[in-house]
């Protein structure tokens, strides 16, 4: 018997399970592991991983599998492996993982079609399955005399092309591409042989004769004048031949990036290279961990090193942090490496997605830069994983799968032997103690590579500003700075240290706050169209025009967001242009690169932000950063507050000055002496190190212990409660004396969308089946998840603990 092993997408069968199916004859030549397939699961039809190949089954009455969705496999044997890995690590179900690996046009969609991929005559049965025409339903095959396995040995000898349909349009591109189908003296033959006026395709004919290679049609008839008929006339005669070439969508110009050669490393420099190219030449794995200021020469290093592992023939993935995804960044890689990268991050269309990640599989490139998800990219030689700004939270995702980035780098770095590099100018905690304890390799970039110094910091206490009548969000100081900054032609970038929509509606006599009816959660007001507006759950009203709670008129909008900010500077500066970048001036696609650019060619003075504009930004003519609010993030409910606080700090001072002119920045706070402002104003890193981690062992948080989170929600708040209690106390039985659970608690957000939200937290630091433990919990609620809709999610390594 022929039998694969299926695991299905269903998202209630229990981790790890597959089910075993029939393989009928027709797909016996081509079925592999880690294809997708088409299955029978009760009554419908559902998409499923081929994760093995068996002789036997334990069950007898096995279903057949009903189409095979890929030629060549999705996956490939270690990402299928990884996929069980994460599935485990993360509690989530293995066929979660598995989708998590793949561009998001291939997790849903079953529409294909077949492309023709040349004009040459295939054979019969697949002349009979085009019938004159290029492109055909894949649907079309089933009814035909073709079978699978000549379907797939077509696609490998690039006569034909299975494409997946994105939104009803095509998702590759083809041209339509010439070239002679004779030998070189046989052209020169018909060229004795051809009649006097047929002078066109002599013309043809010579020029193939000095350059035998492929060109696209288009650019053949305008290079030579000549129509389609004439290039016709000599395929007819069998003396050139057309084809269909794939073209990528490249969002990219590759052309238009410089090319750049490996600059002279400075000693610190080659002292932090050195291990890691021991590493990459001996195929050893190790972690990395280069702490360097901003500007220090982090990125030289990684194209370094990446250089070495391309030498070899192997493979690149860098991350970096979706934010910093900017031109300026895929500039530095592009440049050096130039079509030999593929860049992933979520500004591209689903279909440019999976163009890259096409290159990527079929190893037409050899690095890929992308954020989060770019982890997954299925090379199968890896030489070097660099995750820069190793401290963003945004390398942990907050969905199912809950992973953390740098936990599957350093598990693939492991599989592939090969070095994982982590960089930050703040590294986290949890890096920075695993260095100090020797799990990774500390090296250390001190100096800025232009030997400047890092711009001064000043602090401005802004309870002295109040205390003067300045009742602005401006101290005198920071606008005086402004003011001389814009006449001296230099430009500002202003942080406000918070997200941009944190405008609520407030009654002024009354103090009522307006929430959303379906969640917890205050209501942001948006000025462009006056409506007040949900973020959890996209729910949406009219700005109120007195209060609904006691009638007065007097209800207004507060909060400092970037709209106020904005507002604010007009008044007090109303000669500065400016740029305002958050969320809501970036929504739309290229928006973000866009603005950037305007400020860059000094279209405006200031850009203000939130912190998006923090990371990864070059501009040589910022020579004032102002820091509006320096500590709205330390009162927020989260251990690593101070954390956040001191890298926000230190990412946007490195922003000024980085080249000729020098830079100052300016930090308004109303807790001038907390230690993360202090020693984030100071670069000391070390001091804020050791002052954090004594905080963290004092309380009990990471790295000290390892935390999990339970969330429990439903719709009756007394079911949440209830079952949040139950898993306490099963928790309780089975945990360590020195692990402790908190909760359960309402979530910082109680509810949203309707459901109530409870939490529990686990702080242990050995528990070797938590995992288990709490896999058994969810097995026990299994039937209640199921038919009463409660929800219960793990995260095993909280970062929001909302
Ligand atoms: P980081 O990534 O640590 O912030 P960068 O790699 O952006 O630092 O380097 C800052 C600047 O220094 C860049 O303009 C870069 O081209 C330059 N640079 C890096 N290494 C060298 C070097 N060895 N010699 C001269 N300039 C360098
Ligand atoms: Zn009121
Ligand atoms: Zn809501």
């Amino acid at each position: 018997m022929n039998i694969a092993k299926v695991i299905v997408d269903v998202p209630a069968s229990s981790i790890n399970q597959t089910f075993d199916y029939l393989v009928p004859e027709k797909f016996q030549d081509i079925l592999q592991t880690g294809m997708r397939v088409i299955v029978p699961f009760g009554p419908r039809k559902i998409m499923g991983f081929v994760v093995g190949k068996s002789s036997e089954s334990s069950f007898d009455k096995l279903k057949e599998i009903v189409d095979v969705l890929d030629l060549i496999p999705a996956l490939t044997p270690e990402l299928l492996d990884l996929g069980k890995w994460l599935a485990n690590e993360t509690l989530s179900l293995y066929i979660t993982a598995l989708q998590a690996m793949l561009p998001q046009v291939m997790k849903a969609q079953y529409n294909k079609e077949i492309v023709r991929m040349t004009d040459s005559e295939l054979s019969s049965e697949f002349e009979n399955l085009f019938a004159g025409r290029d492109i055909i339903a894949y649907e079309e095959v089933e009814g035909s005399a073709i079978s699978y396995y000549q379907l797939q040995k077509a696609v490998q000898d690039g006569d034909i092309s299975i494409d997946y349909l994105v939104k009803s349009k095509i998702t590759k591109k083809h041209v339509t591409m010439i070239k002679p189908a004779r030998s070189p003296h046989l052209l020169e033959e018909a060229i004795y042989d051809l009649s006097k006026n047929a002078k066109k395709q002599l013309l043809l004919l010579q020029y193939f004769l000095e350059k035998p290679e492929a060109i696209a049609k288009q650019q053949l008839l305008k290079a030579l004048k000549t129509t389609d008929s004439t290039v016709k006339a000599l395929i007819d005669k069998g003396l050139l031949e057309s084809f269909q070439m794939e073209v990528y969508r490249n969002p990219y110009d590759d052309d238009a990036f410089a090319r750049t050669v490996a600059l002279e490393l400075t000693e610190e420099q080659t002292t932090a290279i050195l291990p890691i190219k021991e590493n990459i030449s001996n195929e050893k794995h190790d972690v990395f961990l280069l702490h360097g200021v901003t500007g220090s020469g982090k990125t030289e290093v990684y194209l370094q090193s990446i250089q070495d592992v391309l030498d070899k023939g192997k493979e690149a993935i860098v991350l970096v942090p979706e934010i910093s995804l900017t031109p300026q960044m895929v500039k530095r890689f592009k440049g050096r490496f130039g079509s030999n990268v593929a860049v992933m991050h979520s500004a591209l269309s689903v279909g440019e997605k999976y163009d890259e990640w096409r290159r990527i599989q079929r190893k037409e490139v050899q690095v890929v830069v992308g954020a989060r998800s770019a982890i997954f990219a299925p090379f199968e030689n890896i030489g070097i994983i660099i995750i820069d700004e190793e401290h963003e939270t945004s390398y942990k995702q907050e969905d199912q799968p809950r992973y953390h980035a740098r936990d599957v780098a350093i598990h693939r770095g492991e599989t592939h032997q090969c070095p994982v590099i982590l960089g930050s100018a703040t590294p986290t905690l949890e890096s920075y103690a695993r260095a100090q304890k020797g799990v990774y390799k500390l090296a250390t970039l001190s100096k800025r590579t232009n030997e400047k110094a890092m711009p001064e910091v000043e602090i401005i206490d802004m309870r002295d500003e109040l205390h003067a009548g300045n009742r602005t969000m401006f101290s005198r100081k920071l606008k005086t700075r402004v003011e001389q900054c814009i006449q001296r032609g230099e430009q500002i970038v202003l942080l406000l240290n918070r997200r941009g929509y944190s405008t609520f509606v407030m009654c002024r006599d009354c103090g009522h706050v307006k929430e959303c009816p379906h969640c917890d959660i205050a209501l942001t007001f948006h000025k462009n169209s006056s409506q007040l507006k949900c973020h959890y759950c996209s729910y949406e009203e009219p700005m109120p025009v007195e209060c609904p709670e006691c009638t007065s008129d007097l209800i207004r909008y507060f909060g400092t967001g970037t709209q106020k900010v904005e507002e604010a500077l007009a008044k007090l500066i109303p000669e500065a242009r400016v740029i305002r970048m958050d969320v809501d001036t970036t929504r739309r696609k290229g928006a973000h690169e866009k603005l950037l650019t305007q400020f860059a060619n000094k279209e405006a003075d200031i850009l203000l932000g939130t912190q998006m504009i923090a990371k990864g930004l070059d501009f040589e003519n910022v020579t004032l950063v102002g820091v509006l609010t320096a500590d709205s993030m330390l009162h927020l409910p989260d251990f690593r507050s101070s954390e956040k606080t001191f890298q926000l700090l230190t990412q946007v001072s490195g922003r000024a000055g980085r080249h000729e002119l020098s830079g100052e920045v300016i930090v308004q706070t109303y807790t001038p002496d907390h230690y993360s402002i202090e020693l984030a104003s100071n670069y000391n890193f070390n001091d804020f190190y050791l002052k954090e981690m004594a905080m963290r062992k004092t309380f009990q948080y990471p790295p000290y212990v390892f935390l999990a989170l339970l969330t429990i929600s439903h719709e009756n708040k007394i079911k949440a409660v209830q079952t949040a209690q139950k898993i306490v106390q099963m928790l309780l039985k089975n945990i360590q004396s020195d692990s402790k659970v908190l909760g359960p608690t309402p979530s910082p957000i109680p509810r949203i969308k309707d459901r109530y939200r409870y939490q529990c937290m686990i702080k242990y630091k050995n528990e070797p089946d938590l995992r288990s433990y709490i896999n058994k919990i969810m097995d026990i609620f299994k039937d209640e998840m199921r038919k009463e809709d409660l929800q219960i999610t793990v995260d095993m390594q909280p970062y929001h603990l909302m």
